[in-house]
């Protein structure tokens, strides 16, 4: 049974689901700080602690837990401030949108160093980056040589059920206790 409260209480954990040391981005804060001062954007308060918020995040976040995290981060960004920011960071290719089969989109910092796609459990909401190998990495190389494209790029994900979720982890657990 799917319930929305169980996925935005499972949410509201800092770990809760995802990997250590997952997903995380080579960028550092002054690495974001020197490109959006390049783009020609004020560096406010709110678009620090913005910042700060998604690079301590270990899963990509909704518009609302960024400005729920930004407010740990020295910043009371409104709704509009971080929509708006999270459009500038992704037209400067800062940040991408994931979509996690939920209403909303979800947010996290792009590492040109290490694309990841994302594997999501619908029940749950656990995400968990696959950082391994790009499955669709030459299929890009192609696109771009075929149609003299550039700057190609793509969010992959893909759905399914975790262990968890599914029963299996349970019944692993139950069948190895013999
Ligand atoms: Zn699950
Ligand atoms: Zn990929």
């Amino acid at each position: 049974m799917r319930s929305a409260g169980a996925i935005s209480g499972r949410q509201a954990g800092p770990d809760a689901g995802y990997h250590e040391g997952c997903g995380h981005t080579s960028l550092s804060f002054d690495d974001l700080v020197d490109t959006l001062k390049r783009a020609g954007l004020r560096m406010t308060e709110n678009r620090r602690a913005i910042l700060r918020a998604l690079l301590a995040a270990r899963a990509p976040l909704g518009l609302d837990e960024i400005r729920e995290h930004s407010a740990h981060h020295g910043g009371m960004p409104d709704f509009a401030t971080v929509f708006r920011t999270m459009e500038q960071l992704e037209a400067l290719r800062l940040v991408q949108r994931v979509h996690l089969g939920r209403p909303s989109s979800h947010f996290e910092l792009l590492d040109p160093r290490s694309h990841h796609d994302h594997l999501v459990c619908v029940q749950c909401g656990r995400v968990v980056p696959l950082v391994d190998k790009c499955p669709v990495e030459q299929m890009e190389r192609d696109l771009a040589r075929r149609h003299g494209f550039t700057e190609i790029r793509h969010s992959l994900e893909f759905f399914g059920k975790c262990p968890e979720c599914s029963g299996s982890a349970t019944r692993k657990r139950e069948e190895g206790g013999k």
